[in-house]
């Protein structure tokens, strides 16, 4: 993952109002007062004209237009307002070049140092540095820019900015930003950071929900000792304790491998998920230990082995009392109450009115219909049926529902593990070690000795507390942060194949903020882009230990996996939107409606593109999902992210390099998706490379003789 820029949307919308819990927010009743402005644009009209000529009419308009959107009684009265649009408009081309200069060199100076304080004081909690200390936490809850959007508006920073450059419709930004200048480009992102007021209250209302929802999933476990079958026999081994979705899951994609009880084990879990789903598991059973419990039947006991430790458990779940009355819809409480708090901002986004559309119009760039077909290309492309042929055949059975979860593609490398961790252990020793090795990796990958020394001087390596991440830099002359685990005996495994990735997402951070026109522009189009630029690193760990390359085969099947997986994540991704359209249509429903309504999309969705495959109706699996829960519609960013890392790859492949390319796509910047990728690899944002690699690599296996 990537520290700090390009947040997964529903995170952004946290950090933009993070702190703000410590405030205490007025009370607000409906839409801030308005003063009367219309008069005053008509003198303003009649007399800036007058001074700077009629040439600036459209701009005057627009500026005063969007203004006056914005403008509140506490900003001043018509005198007030008046006085602000004469004194601040840049009716000149010298003016509105030193505006523009000035404010690309100021909110470079802002976003940069306030990020460099945001690392600083999560230092101790990021880092594998000892004892986290409350204080620790206090420090790294702290965000210096919480405040910025509420005091650039009181301080009419972001009123003069409104006032002198455009703010856009994703609509605009696609029909006309393939021939705007990368100036117009700088001027749209410059605008488009002042396209909303959200008034405090709404933002802490957000945050609430956003953690609220968020630690009812972290705290949903399943304790799978006491999940029993049909003669209540027990499955799983004591203490597993799997949070549903994440582990639910990937517990069935491991039983695979498990040619005992792997079958029966996958089913109790599709079991266990669809009570999660249609809210019919006891509420007693989840995270809780003290009960076994049979999910086909539904049955609850008190347990007869005691796997926990008492201590670890809430108190709550002491009850000594027998409940099998189910969970009462909290689920769709929950995202109800996401709902609820999303769109208290909508009358505060004129450009994206809906979290809907600051979804797709503003974090993604991409319009929502473009996305659905993309998924539908993939959902009903001939390639599903031959793949999921092959899964039947490798499985020797008829495929079920949880087979969306097919992880027979992934294969055993050549290396075991502990051989892979020796080798990399003796490498990198330490973090030192692999910062001093960057710029032979570099080279390794393409990049000219030159360009390999520039990068990984950027490049600061740190030993992380947690898995790792990347935080790269805001003002142009800071470092890119790579933090990864390091063992006390070295680096494993596991730790170098994520410094590798990190390693990608430092590489584009440097090109993309150092080394590009206007800092405005800096980073890449969305979350989904920088993923991609990180995994094609990451994609060639071994070769970078001199290990062999990949064959056909392994990149075949590495392919088929990739497919299958986008193929489940897509319909996930149609529930998710579908969910949301939903409750805007219906704004006034009850837990109980929106859980009936999601099970009916899940089921629709799923008797569209899955039932003919599967051979199976009614399946409500698509719902499962956690993000659908705390993530404000972030799903569709999976299967776009698995179609543009197929884009990005190819083009590299056929390039022969990646170094030359990849700084030549990076040096692109915050530009629309479309656009990017039109000039990084001749196509916009599609499925067409995702399918057309998969059309190759079917033959490759389905012909194979093992
Ligand atoms: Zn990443």
């Amino acid at each position: 993952m990537s520290l700090m820029r390009n947040l997964p949307a529903a995170l952004a919308a946290v950090a933009l109002v993070g702190g703000l819990g410590l405030a205490a927010a007025p009370a607000r009743k409906a839409a801030p007062a308005k003063p009367r402005l219309q008069e005053s644009q008509m003198s303003l009209e009649k007399e800036l004209l007058a001074k700077y000529g009629e040439g600036q009419r459209t701009r005057l308009e627009r500026g005063m237009k969007q203004v006056t959107q914005f403008w509140r009684a506490e900003d001043g009265d018509a005198k007030a307002y008046e006085e602000f649009v004469r004194t601040n408009f840049a009716g000149d081309g010298p003016t509105l070049d030193a505006l523009f200069e000035r404010m690309e060199f100021a909110l470079e100076s802002f976003d940069g140092h306030t990020l460099e304080i945001n690392r600083d004081f999560r230092m101790q909690t990021d880092l594998d540095r000892g004892t986290i200390y409350p204080f620790d936490e206090t420090l790294a809850a702290y965000d210096p820019s919480a405040h910025v959007n509420d005091d650039f508006f009181a301080n009419k920073i972001a009123f003069v900015v409104l006032l002198n450059f455009p703010l856009t419709t994703l609509e605009q930004r696609l029909s006309e930003g393939d021939n705007w200048s990368r100036r117009q480009w700088a001027e749209a992102r410059l605008a488009s950071r002042f396209s909303k007021r959200i008034p405090a209250d709404v933002n802490l209302a957000i945050a609430r929900a956003a953690a609220d929802s968020e630690q009812y999933i972290a705290g949903y476990n399943v304790w799978m000792h006491h999940v029993v079958d049909e003669k209540g026999n027990r499955l799983f081994p004591a203490k597993m304790r799997l949070l549903s979705h994440w582990n639910l899951r990937d517990q069935i994609k491991a039983d695979y491998g498990d040619s005992t009880n792997g079958l029966a084990k996958q089913r109790a879990i599709q079991q266990v998920m669809e009570r999660i789903v249609t809210q019919t598991i006891p509420k007693a059973v989840v995270d809780n230990p003290r009960f076994d419990w049979n999910p086909f039947t539904n049955e609850v006991r008190p347990s007869t082995e005691k796997d926990f430790d008492e201590a670890i458990l809430p108190a709550a779940s002491a009850a000594p009392k027998l409940a099998n009355a189910p969970e009462p819809d909290t689920r769709y409480a929950k995202l109800l109450a996401d709902f609820q708090a999303s769109r208290k901002a909508d009358p505060y986004s004129p450009t994206a009115p809906t979290l809907i559309a600051r979804r797709f119009d503003e974090n993604r760039e991409l319009p929502e219909a473009r996305v659905r077909k993309m998924f539908e290309d993939v959902l009903t492309s001939p390639l599903v049926p031959r793949v999921a042929k092959l899964i039947e055949k490798r499985l020797g059975r008829p495929l079920e529902p949880f087979d969306v979860w097919y992880a027979g593609f992934k294969q055993r490398g050549k290396y075991s593990e502990a051989e892979l961790d020796d080798i990399v252990r003796k490498k990198y020793p330490t973090a030192e070690a692999y910062k001093k090795d960057i710029p032979n990796i570099l080279q390794k990958l393409g990049f000219s000795k030159e360009r390999a020394e520039y990068v990984a001087d950027n490049i600061i390596v740190h030993p992380a507390r947690g898995s790792g991440h990347a935080s790269g830099a805001a003002k142009r002359g800071y470092k890119a942060y790579l933090r990864t685990r390091v063992e006390k005996d070295g680096m494993n495994y596991k730790g170098y194949n994520i410094a590798v990735h990190e390693m990608g997402h430092n590489v584009e951070q440097t090109f993309s903020l150092n080394d590009i026109d206007h800092t405005l522009l800096s980073g890449v189009p969305n979350t989904a882009f920088t993923e991609a630029l990180a995994f094609v690193f990451q994609g060639h760990d071994l070769e970078l230990l001199g290990l062999v390359k990949p064959d056909a085969k392994s990149r075949a099947l590495a392919t088929l996996n990739d497919f299958w997986g986008t193929y489940e994540i897509a319909g996930v991704g149609l529930v998710d939107m579908a969910v949301w359209h939903w409750m805007y249509d219906h704004p006034n429903a009850t837990p109980a409606q929106l859980k009936a309504a999601t099970l009916q999309i899940a089921r629709d969705t799923w008797n569209k593109y899955y039932a003919p495959v599967f051979g199976k109706k009614d399946v409500v699996l698509l719902g499962i999902y956690s993000h659908m829960i705390d993530s404000f519609l972030y799903l569709p960013d999976y299967p776009i992210g698995h179609m543009i890392a197929f884009q990005i790859e190819r083009q590299m492949e056929k390039a022969g390099s990646i170094g030359p390319e990849f700084e030549r796509m990076t040096k692109m910047g915050s530009v629309a998706p479309d656009l990017w990728m039109k000039k990084a690899t001749g196509a916009p944002v599609g499925p067409e490379a995702l399918l057309a690699a998969t059309a190759e690599a079917l033959p490759e296996i389905e012909n194979a003789k093992d």
